[in-house]
């Protein structure tokens, strides 16, 4: 695992990813002290600008899991799968706000300022019109890009909404990149070249995942964990070996067994095949399985996809009263919207 430094605010983890770590260690050995202490600096406005967005966000119920901090900004985990449009709208224009009203009154203050205060002044200023101006692009996944799609869906579905962002976010993300050339020949600068190359490619991947789970929520609506579970659950004494939990893996062609149902622990070929197999005949099961979550079959079957997300699992038990009664798969999930939509689409309702 890679070592991510973290601390809480207003109860919030704040994690800095180990980019961030190794970027601002490349830049001590380089710079020196401090051009590492400015980059610290503008990053506290970074942290404002995400704590700001977490605060609606909390404030609309919306559960936030944690901010990470990347060596392009930051980013503040969701724990919501899908956030109705006015709430995305205050959400996402609450940081860029944050910095326009940090300016407003740092200009307030450069009037009652002198030197070497108002230089200080004029640098929180830059600062923050990059950090605003920044994210309010019109470009998923930044917040402007956000602001526009939240607004579309007053007038088109959700679906329709993102499909019209992820164009224009790419449309953005090409402008800024080709801009970017322009910039580094003709002022000989191949940093800001390859700073807005990783911007442009984060909006280009992010917008696509956006578009991959606007599609599977579309697809979703009124679907449920049974609808797409698969009623053959495998189960092994908790006293049994390694050996005899894979055969039987093997025999029923399920990639996880459930060791106990209370709490809920799975063996699955990720965990099996970090034992040695020559220790497979003398471990026991219990011993190798883990904590997993579960799943309930009336639960909307996007709630199920988002625990196997979280949980970086690609498979769930299923649980009916306490008993284990199935699995459910990303697979399967997957399979069944791609068929629910065959099924459903005609070309207006894609369109709207
Ligand atoms: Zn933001």
């Amino acid at each position: 695992m890679a070592f991510s430094p973290s601390f809480k605010v207003m109860g919030i983890e704040i994690e800095l990813h180990w980019s961030l770590l190794v970027l601002l260690l490349l830049i001590l050995a380089d710079q020196g002290v401090y051009a590492v202490l400015s980059i610290l600096f503008l990053f506290a406005f970074v942290v404002l600008h995400e704590l700001s967005h977490s605060y609606v966000a909390i404030k609309n119920g919306v559960g936030v899991r944690k901010i990470t901090l990347f060596p392009i900004g930051g980013m503040a985990t969701i724990e919501e799968v899908s956030i109705p449009p006015d709430v995305e709208f205050k959400l996402a224009l609450a940081g860029p706000l944050f910095n326009f009203a940090v300016i407003a009154v740092t200009l307030l203050l450069t009037l009652l300022a002198t030197e070497p205060v108002s230089s200080f002044l004029w640098m929180i200023i830059q600062i923050n019109l990059v950090l605003g101006v920044f994210n309010l692009l019109p470009a998923i996944p930044l917040d402007g890009g956000r602001v526009w799609r939240s607004w579309r869906e007053k007038k088109v579905s959700h679906l329709r909404a993102t499909l019209e962002a992820v164009k224009l976010s790419r449309f953005v993300a090409i402008l800024l990149f080709s801009l970017s050339l322009i910039i580094a020949f003709t002022y000989d600068n191949l940093g800001i070249l390859l700073w807005n190359f990783l911007i442009s490619a984060v909006i280009y991947l992010g917008s696509q995942s956006e578009l991959s789970v606007a599609i599977l929520k579309d697809s979703a609506k009124g679907v449920f964990v049974r609808d797409a579970m698969n009623f053959s659950a495998v189960s092994v004494d908790s006293n049994s070996t390694l050996r005899e939990a894979s055969s039987l893996m093997y025999a029923t062609r399920s990639p996880l067994v459930v060791v106990s149902s209370s709490p809920v622990r799975i063996l699955s070929y990720r965990h099996l095949i970090g034992i040695e197999r020559g220790k497979w005949g003398k471990t026991r099961a219990a011993e190798v399985a883990q904590p997993s979550p579960a799943c309930r079959m009336e639960e909307p079957i996007l709630d199920a996809w988002k625990k196997m997300k979280s949980a970086d699992v690609s498979m769930l038990p299923v649980l009916f009263d306490g008993e284990l009664i199935g699995t459910i798969s990303e697979i399967d999930i997957e399979k069944l919207l791609v068929l629910n939509r065959l099924r459903i689409d005609s070309p207006e309702k894609v369109e709207n």
